[in-house]
């Protein structure tokens, strides 16, 4: 076995394999970018070394510094963990010329699936189902055009060479094909360097159901079962599953052989996973499942596996193949145990078409659980950068049943406390609530057909956590010595008391766009809470700080309430609403009335400007094409109007909340997006 392993990634991925190399007594080596120092893998790693500043291409994905710092460091092998340089045939070559071992398959096997055109061929040849399609080699656009229209339209159009969703658009109907075409080969282009294409029959209902394969350098491959990760957004998973609910015995198997004949046809050895797609509108038991592709890496769900296939670690199995060392296990020797489901939290705003946010991690608390595993990269007081994925943690849990792991989950989850960027966790928990969900009636759908459902399940009502700020502002015991020396003095006293009886107290609260002024006055034992909305008689406890309880009458609300200077943020059951103070200086909220103003949603590059001053635009119009962490956002016109001002051209940089462009009413006085 190796005794030093050079870890050529970030993040929880970095510290899951430390984590295991470290159990096998191998000496771990970290790389870092200037973004990432003093990071949470730099810290658990043995040695760490900088690499590079925070642009990628100069750090993570550099192969040149990582290899100088392999030889500098002494590593008998690099792990590239998943995404960076995990599925670059060039990276594991230069690897094997530097006389250092790359953790993975070989060049030719990646190369191979890393292009979706060359693995829908092998896997046609193998004799394993693929999404009718095109996967031809000429990309003109009359030959893509007569394949779209040949397989009928829905149809999607793929990235050769992608992955994280990226490179894909779903063509409706013929009039779309060129503009989605050439937005996809511009996606491509950008984030993978390949602009090429395929285009396959778009699935209305599909399962993303995958397989997890592992093989050896003595011509053994297995499978370790299945992974539902079909609750997606943005074609990328946020919940999966092992094994895929509901799956029949036949076609657990026969996915399971499909994806051993795929990988033998590259001789693959090493972690990988085979995506199939599966057509719920198919006949069921043994038909209906397509292959999507091969992932040459392990992968981000990887623990659900784990977790079900008892005594397995997939980083300890990939170091020994690595070592020239057999499986570990036969087929027959592989069993599948129990039920685990695993979701993403990332720094993510469901309320805007889950675009990334980005920001420190104020206050980060993660719960124990014995059933539960948490992969984390960060810890609180850690930022959240736009350079990379952002996600925060991955939560894993198990249990003997499918609906005990996704009890457990939601327990944990709504233990959970994050203050900073916004997050998910609140959607994740709406996710496993969802009735569709708990029976296992799921498909790549399933986000988009429940999404008014889960994000009013994500909202904390505003009431709820107005009672808990304003019970937390009456009892919390805060230390007004500076004030007031003599801690006897009645004029220490936060009830209202004022020598002459007792009056309420106003609370003027910010929440979002209102104003919420919560007044407290105390009735003997309870509180009186004016809320907007009514009052409420309360008695109420605040302990620890800030966990606060609040009985009105026969319902009790339980929460925390932590406090960031002014702000309070109110978190129950993992979901989040923030209450602003209003100091005495602090002006009354703006009411965030934006007019005609079209802002950007997040730092990021123009790549494509539709309109110019004076254009006439209909609602719904796209206006300008941005791109930020290799994914492209249309900016489309909110009503119809008429374009006052473009501030920007194609290739420049936009600051969040950038003003993009300025719309005008409608020349003929309409008012316009009035439906
Ligand atoms: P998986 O099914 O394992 O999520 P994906 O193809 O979606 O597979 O990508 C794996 C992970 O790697 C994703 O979380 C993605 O965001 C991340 N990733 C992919 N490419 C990069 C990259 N160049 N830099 C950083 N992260 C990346
Ligand atoms: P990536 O490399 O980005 O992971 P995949 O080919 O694995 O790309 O597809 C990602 C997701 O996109 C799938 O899980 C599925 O939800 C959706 N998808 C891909 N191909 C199709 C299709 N032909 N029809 C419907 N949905 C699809
Ligand atoms: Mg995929």
């Amino acid at each position: 076995m190796f005794r030093r392993l050079l870890i050529a990634n970030r993040g929880e991925i970095a510290c899951r394999v430390i984590r295991t190399a470290r159990d096998m007594g191998i000496r771990t080596i970290a790389v870092y970018s200037d973004a990432d120092t003093g990071a949470r893998h730099v810290d658990m790693a043995d040695e760490a070394y900088r690499i590079g500043p925070a642009l990628v291409a100069d750090s993570y994905l550099s192969v040149e510094r990582i290899l100088a710092v392999a030889r500098e460091s002494g590593a008998e092998a690099i792990h590239p963990g998943y995404g960076f340089l995990s599925e670059n045939a060039e990276f594991a070559e230069a690897c094997t010329v530097a006389g250092i071992v790359f953790v993975g398959p070989s060049p030719s096997a990646i190369r191979a699936m890393g292009s979706k055109i060359e693995a829908k061929t092998l896997a046609q040849e193998a004799g394993v189902p693929v999404v009718p399609g095109y996967n031809g080699l000429s990309q003109g656009r009359g030959d893509l055009k007569a394949a779209a229209d040949e397989i009928g339209y829905p149809v999607m159009i793929k990235a050769s060479a992608g992955g994280g969703g990226r490179g894909m658009r779903m063509v409706r109907e013929a009039s779309l094909f060129d503009d989605a075409l050439d937005s996809a080969s511009r996606e491509a282009k950008a984030a993978f360097g390949d602009g090429r294409v395929l285009i396959e029959k778009f699935i209305a209902r599909p399962r993303h159901i995958e397989v997890q394969v592992f093989g050896d350098t003595h011509g053994n491959i297995v499978h370790l079962f299945d992974r539902d990760c079909s609750v997606q957004r943005r074609h990328q998973k946020i919940v999966e599953e092992a094994p895929a609910p509901g799956l029949s015995e036949a076609l657990r198997k026969a996915m399971g052989e499909a994806a051993i004949e795929v990988a033998r046809r590259v001789d693959y050895v090493g972690a990988g996973t085979v995506e199939f797609i599966v057509d719920r509108d198919a006949v069921p038991d043994d038909g209906g499942f397509y292959f999507l592709e091969m992932n040459t890496r392990l992968q981000v769900e990887h623990p659900v596996t784990e977790m079900v296939t008892t005594a397995v670690d997939l980083v300890e199995w990939q170091l020994l193949v690595a070592a020239g060392e057999p499986l570990p296990f036969q087929q027959k020797g592989i069993r599948l145990y129990q039920h685990a489901v695993e979701v993403r939290i990332y720094a993510e705003d469901y309320r805007r078409d889950f675009l990334p946010s980005t920001g420190r991690l104020d206050h980060l608390v993660f719960p124990g659980h014995r059933l539960v595993r948490i992969d984390t990269g960060v810890r609180e007081g850690d930022t959240v950068t736009r350079h990379y994925d952002p996600m925060i943690a991955k939560i894993i849990s198990e249990g003997r049943t499918r609906s005990q792991a996704i009890a457990n989950l939601q327990r944990s989850l709504m233990e959970i406390e994050i203050i900073g960027p916004a997050t998910n966790l609140p959607f994740l928990i709406a996710v496993l609530g969802h009735p569709s969900f708990q029976d296992g009636d799921v498909d790549t759908t399933f986000v988009h057909l429940h999404r008014a459902e889960l994000m009013a399940a994500s909202e904390l009502p505003g009431t709820d956590a107005q009672i808990l700020a304003g019970v937390y502002e009456a009892l919390v015991d805060r230390d007004c010595a500076g004030q007031e020396p003599d801690p006897y003095s009645p004029w220490r006293r936060r009830d209202g008391w004022r020598g002459f009886g007792r009056a309420p107290v106003l609370h003027q609260f910010r929440d979002g766009e209102n104003d919420a002024t919560v007044s407290v006055e105390w009735d003997g034992d309870a509180l009186l809470l004016g809320l907007p909305d009514d009052t409420y008689r309360v008695s109420g406890k605040v302990t620890d700080g800030g966990t606060v309880q609040a009985i009105l009458g026969r319902r009790t609300i339980k929460g925390r309430v932590i406090e960031r200077g002014l702000e309070r943020h109110v978190l129950i059951d993992g979901r989040a609403r923030c209450l602003v103070l209003r100091g005495p200086d602090a002006p009354f909220a703006q009411g965030e009335a934006s007019g005609g103003k079209l802002t950007a949603p997040l730092p990021a590059a123009v790549v494509r400007v539709h309109v110019e001053a004076g254009a006439t635009v209909a609602r719904g119009a796209p206006l300008m094409v941005l791109e930020a962490m290799k994914m492209e956002h249309v900016i489309t016109a909110p009503s119809d109007g008429v374009v006052a001002v473009v501030h920007f051209a194609v290739g420049q940089q936009v600051d969040e909340g950038a003003e993009l462009v300025v719309l005008d009413a409608p020349a003929d006085g309409s008012t316009g997006g009035a439906e």
